[in-house]
């Protein structure tokens, strides 16, 4: 069976499971109706089902709108039914799946059911931040307050914000948590202010046990939020309420944010989020196709691993890369399997780097960050303090000895810096290394992170 096919008779099979268990039907009914009926054809607004016959059609065609709200549920998406006698079917059947799984609000709190721990591959990049969250979520204001979580986009902070609501939903149900981008903050602070219900505003976060706020660097040049959040912040945290933040940068790194509001940040905890390693991205990879009803066995593991070298700058691309790999499979492919070969098609043009011990810019940069304790964002940002920047000079200095590119390059992947900044980087660490024992022994410990053994 093709990827495609296992994955429809998935969604299909429990689709089927799902409208027995609501008891839309008599049993008569159903195995009437539905017996030796399939799903044909799903893509973001639509699903195709054919029967065999063209009394089941009929049938059938009275109750889309029951079979539409079951295959939400399995799909993830509500979509619009047909359904079609066999003798009807057009030649070929297409799917898209690009945004199957659109996260559904449920509740006031804002926080998406689809974000869990559960579905949260664990590795060296986001470890430190898994556990602080998960130690947040057991304990509510009693670990780290606030709890601060910085990372580039893509790397599963408004992931962890959500599991960490889940997690005390179903743990702490007495527990008020409430989950807010800062976007989303400023528009509720203008709106009350318009409407004069300030108060009411302030009084509301005031009783939350726990706060989550996603993306905090949103709040920058927002004088009058400044004041409130501020306000919120205090309250929360002297009586113990627990506050997580995120933001794309740490908070010393945010402009336009108030001294006091980056110094109340900085008081708890913060906690890096990187891109995610080899054998992450090919755990993220495995829990992607089990979540799509795809069964992975039908995917060459070299396939994977190709996904995992070339996509996992930011796990964002690397579920995007996968759903481009299946879609092109089922569209353009004729194999059973999805080989490496369909692979190298779907991504011909888009990939630089095909084998996982290549040198790179990212894979020096890692291997500095590495050594020196630090995330790979913290290389590329305006950080001047003094151990961030010399980690900065080495890495610059390290891609000009073993990459074949250009001082502006180089300078783009640190930060936008500009070529001249780079070059006094490798001169500095060009002459320091004739006389610094030490450096030079630093350096060949970062060399070994990189290069082929
Ligand atoms: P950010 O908020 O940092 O931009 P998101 O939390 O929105 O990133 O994550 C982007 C996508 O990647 C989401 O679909 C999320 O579920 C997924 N993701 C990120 N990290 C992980 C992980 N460790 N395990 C599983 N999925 C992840
Ligand atoms: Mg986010």
């Amino acid at each position: 069976m093709s990827v495609m096919n296992g994955f429809l008779k998935r969604v299909w099979d429990d689709t089927l499971l799902a409208i027995q268990e609501n008891n839309f039907f008599d049993d008569v009914v159903y195995n009437t109706y539905f017996s030796n009926s399939s799903l044909q054809e799903l893509d973001d607004h639509h699903a195709l089902i054919s029967v065999p016959t063209n009394m089941q059609k009929l049938v059938l065609s009275e109750y889309v709108d029951c079979i539409a709200e079951s295959l939400e549920k399995t799909a993830g998406k509500k979509v619009a039914v047909d359904v079609l006698f066999e003798g009807e079917l057009p030649q070929t059947s297409k799917m898209f799946f690009t945004t199957i799984e659109e996260p559904v609000v449920e509740a006031s709190d804002n926080i998406l059911s689809t974000y869990t721990f559960d579905n949260f591959v664990v590795g060296s990049s986001n470890k430190e931040s898994h556990a602080a969250a998960l130690a947040c979520a057991m304990q509510p204001g009693k670990f780290y307050n606030p709890l601060f979580i910085f990372g580039n986009s893509g790397l599963g902070k408004t992931h962890i914000l959500h599991s960490i609501g889940n997690y005390v939903k179903k743990n702490q149900d007495n527990m008020r948590v409430h989950y807010i981008s800062s976007t989303d903050f400023v528009t509720n602070v203008v709106n009350a202010i318009k409407d004069n219900t300030i108060e009411q505003f302030k009084r509301q976060m005031n009783q939350l046990d726990v706060l989550l706020v996603d993306d905090i660097q949103f709040l920058a040049g927002k004088e009058k939020s400044h004041e409130i959040f501020f306000h919120i912040f205090n309250e929360l945290v002297n009586n113990k309420k627990q506050i997580i933040l995120t933001s794309d940068r740490h908070p010393t790194e945010i402009k336009g944010l108030e001294e006091r509001l980056i110094s109340r940040f900085s008081s708890g905890l913060s906690v890096g989020l990187d891109s995610p390693e080899f054998e992450t991205s090919l755990q993220i990879l495995k829990k992607k196709l089990e979540h799509q009803s795809v069964d992975p066995s039908l995917i060459d593991e070299d396939v994977l691993a190709y996904l995992a070298t070339n996509f996992s700058s930011d796990v964002r691309k690397l579920e995007g890369a996968l759903n481009r790999l299946i879609f092109y499979s089922i569209n353009f492919s004729n194999s059973e399997r999805i080989d490496l070969r369909t692979a190298m098609s779907a991504f011909k043009g888009q990939v630089l780097i095909t084998d996982r011990n290549d040198i790179s810019i990212s894979t020096i940069k890692k291997s500095v960050a590495d050594y020196y304790g630090l995330t790979r964002q913290q290389l590329s940002s305006k950080s001047r303090t003094k151990m961030i920047s010399s980690a900065r000079h080495i890495a610059m200095y390290l891609c000009r000895k073993h990459l074949d590119v250009p001082f502006t390059k180089i300078g783009e992947e640190f930060g936008k810096r500009d070529h001249s900044t780079v070059m006094s980087a490798c001169e500095k660490i060009e002459k320091s290394l004739k006389t610094d024992d030490l450096l030079k022994q630093a350096i060949k410990e970062v060399e070994k992170g990189f290069l082929l053994t």
